[in-house]
């Protein structure tokens, strides 16, 4: 029948988002579904202290082990979750895997820094859950960081710095995320009880041969120990990116020349 029609462009426009309509549509019943049958799955990628060499933490990553599509990146789900007003859900998800997995290790973990979504730090009840997670599975505090993007941070609402205050308080370590991409006030960044930046990999991609991503990174390291915090270089692909980073005082080092994000028993630490 299709053939008879021959080759008529607006058919197949109409067929074509109508697939795209079924497949959007079998998606969102996957990622619910998803949510619920444990196809969320945590990848870990080393941050190594860069004086040392050791690991000193891990970056927890969410990953979505489809059934017919294989391993999912968040960037193929996370929008998606975020249109469907899933992100608390799946926030509430990934932190009781890690948890999970903390308390399933053999050996005493590094850190494990998680990502934050905006819906979860908006959220105010975030640290209460947080608190209830942890005397569940009976870890400390101190076992976990959190990572927050810093365009999370432009809407400066009292109520986000209450929450990023009683996080820290309970001793959780907070870093700003993807650093040097967004537009945070300096002088609130000072308000925020962030221990570390986390510096974006689109400057880091150009050391040390571009002249503008080493000063952008020269004055990211220099804000950082200005205002008493540790910085995270991310994306370090090879080894002249982490020698000029070494050198310039930067603290920890992470990226794919060290270890890729994999399942935690696929670490060597
Ligand atoms: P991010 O937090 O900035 O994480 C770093 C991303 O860069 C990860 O991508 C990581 O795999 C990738 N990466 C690490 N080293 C290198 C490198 O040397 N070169 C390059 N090209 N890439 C590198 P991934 O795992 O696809 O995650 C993407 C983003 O998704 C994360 O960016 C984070 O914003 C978000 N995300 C991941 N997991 C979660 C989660 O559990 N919750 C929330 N809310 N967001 C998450
Ligand atoms: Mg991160
Ligand atoms: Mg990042
Ligand atoms: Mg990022």
């Amino acid at each position: 029948y299709a053939k008879s029609l021959g080759r008529n462009q607006a058919q197949t426009f109409h067929v074509d988002l109508a697939d795209r309509f079924r497949s959007r549509f079998q998606m969102e019943n996957d990622l619910r579904r998803a949510l619920q049958n444990h196809e969320l799955v945590m990848h870990y990628q080393p941050i190594i202290l860069a004086e040392t060499q050791q690991v000193v933490t891990l970056e927890a990553l969410v990953r979505w082990q489809h059934p017919t599509r294989g391993l999912l990146s968040p960037l193929e789900f996370l929008p998606l979750a975020q249109d469907m007003g899933l992100m608390k859900t799946l926030g509430k998800r990934v932190l009781e895997l890690v948890c999970r997995d903390i308390q399933r290790s053999a050996i005493t973990l590094p850190k494990i820094s998680i990502n934050l979504a905006s819906e979860q730090i908006s959220d105010a009840t975030l640290p209460d859950q947080v608190h209830a997670l942890l005397a569940q599975y009976n870890i400390p505090a101190s076992a976990l960081a959190f990572e927050v993007i810093e365009e999370q941070l432009q809407d400066d609402t009292n109520k986000l710095v209450l929450t990023l205050r009683r996080l820290a308080a309970a001793g959780i370590e907070l870093y700003v995320d993807d650093f040097g991409t967004g537009y945070s006030s300096l002088a609130r960044l000072k308000n925020m009880p962030f221990s570390r930046l986390k510096m974006d990999r689109s400057m880091v991609a150009g050391l040390p041969d571009d002249f503008d991503d080493c000063a952008i990174a020269l004055s990211i390291l220099g804000l950082a120990k200005g205002l008493g915090m540790s910085v995270v270089a991310e994306g370090i692909e090879d080894i002249a990116q982490a020698e000029w980073l070494c050198h310039q005082g930067c603290g920890y080092l992470q990226g794919y020349h060290y270890s890729h994000p994999m399942p935690l028993d696929q670490l060597t630490l």
